[in-house]
């Protein structure tokens, strides 16, 4: 079995990450004078030994990609195969079912739910995926196959495999069906609240699940208040803002697409009085804001990822504090600033810092209320820190 396989040998101690249970082998890392990559195929299967030939688990290899290999398993008589995807997708359910009482969560979340590379949320009866590396997208018919096998009444299977990071796979991009007929348009709902959201046009896979926790966190803040929602996308804090009792909700976002659909869920929701929708560049409106003297009770700013790559990270981190000084500027005294950052590359306490520097040039205090993070659908893997991504800061401005 071991013979027939083909197999990829690491350099002398380049094991002991692998060992602690990571499972990705960087092209650095591996012999290449006794498995040289061109000899592979993109998204081909290997056994992956270590410099004394012993074996330390099954991978598909990527010679294109920085992340030459993705262990899938330690098993080396495993193969990705229907049964194992099903295995792992039953696994991942199992978590779901019992986080959530309603089919609308992130179903699988690459290497923290054992399938590198794919990523699945689900709308109830339909699903949306991105299969992100060469190994993942040769298996979209077995895994199409383990999903049906494993989830009774799948409407349709959406892959949104338009992700700027499939360049790094030498992947081509495309949004097209699975399964199915995806709807332009589909409903979830979120803590007791109901949304649309824009499979095909939408970011990302069409919804952020992993703020839920946060978006619930707002009950406690905004009752009776003025909310400014920033980066708002399709509304997701600032229609819970509404929800729970603010008075007037601003939604800032520059997408025509995610604008419309911010009216259409505040109708939906019936909070449509309170809703004002503000189509522009951020930083543009919220200094606009400031001139005309607005302040609010709560302010949320949850932008896209500033900082996408460590080369990024200077110019990013100067971006948050620009956002994050003008957030602040356009609070009341007490008020309450919620700030976001999902860039992997900036840690909790680089994030703290950047509020630290805010603190100081806007002359304010500022306390730290809440540290809020990703939900449970995204599973944090243990020794990779790159899947522990999002911070959600709840602060207060005491003067
Ligand atoms: N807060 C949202 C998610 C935000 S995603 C939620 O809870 O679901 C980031 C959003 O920022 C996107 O909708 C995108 O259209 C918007 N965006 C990106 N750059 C922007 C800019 N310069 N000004 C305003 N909005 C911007």
């Amino acid at each position: 079995m071991l013979k027939s396989l083909a197999t990829l040998i690491l350099k002398k101690g380049e094991d002991r990450r692998i060992r602690t249970g990571h499972p990705w082998i960087y092209s650095n890392e591996i012999d290449t004078s006794a498995t040289p990559l061109k000899n592979f195929s993109p998204g081909e299967e290997v056994i992956v030994l270590n410099h004394h030939q012993t074996a330390l688990g099954r991978a598909y290899i990527n010679p294109h990609s920085l992340i030459a290999a993705r262990l899938f398993t330690r098993d080396t008589n495993q193969c990705l195969n229907i049964d194992f995807i099903k295995q792992r997708l039953l696994t991942a359910l199992s978590l779901r079912t019992r986080l959530f009482s309603k089919p609308f969560y992130r179903l699988v979340f690459g290497e923290s739910d054992g399938l590198p590379g794919l990523v699945i949320d689900r709308f109830q009866h339909d699903y949306v995926i991105q299969t992100n590396t060469a190994g993942m997208e040769q298996k979209q018919s077995d895994l199409l196959t383990a999903l049906l096998a494993s989830i009774p009444e799948i409407s349709s299977i959406l892959l949104r495999n338009d992700s700027p990071i499939r360049k790094h796979e030498k992947l081509e991009n495309y949004i097209k069906a699975l399964y199915g007929r995806p709807p332009e348009i589909i409903q979830l709902e979120e803590n007791g609240i109901s949304f649309s959201a824009p499979i095909f046009q939408g970011q990302k896979t069409g919804w952020f699940y992993d703020q839920r926790f946060n978006r619930a966190r707002l009950k406690d803040y905004v009752n009776q208040q003025e909310v400014l929602d920033v980066f708002s996308y399709l509304g997701g804090f600032g229609i819970h803002a509404a929800c729970f009792g603010a008075t007037k909700v601003d939604c800032l976002d520059s997408s025509p697409i995610a604008c419309d659909l911010i009216t259409r869920n505040a109708r939906q929701n019936h909070v449509e009085k309170k809703i004002r929708v503000i189509g522009d560049d951020a930083f543009d409106a919220m200094k606009r804001l400031l001139a005309s003297n607005i302040q609010y009770g709560v302010v949320i700013v949850d932008p896209p990822a500033f900082v996408k790559k460590q080369a990024d990270r200077k110019e990013g981190l100067i971006a948050y504090q620009r956002l994050n000084e003008l957030a602040i500027k356009l609070l009341a005294k007490d008020g309450i600033l919620i700030s976001c950052s999902c860039s992997m590359h900036i840690s909790l306490i680089d994030f703290i810092h950047v509020l630290q520097r805010v603190a100081y040039r806007t002359q304010t205090e500022i306390q730290i209320l809440e540290r809020g993070h990703q939900g449970p659908d995204h599973p944090i893997h243990l020794v990779i820190p790159e899947t522990d991504y999002l911070k959600a800061l709840f602060l207060r401005k005491l003067k």
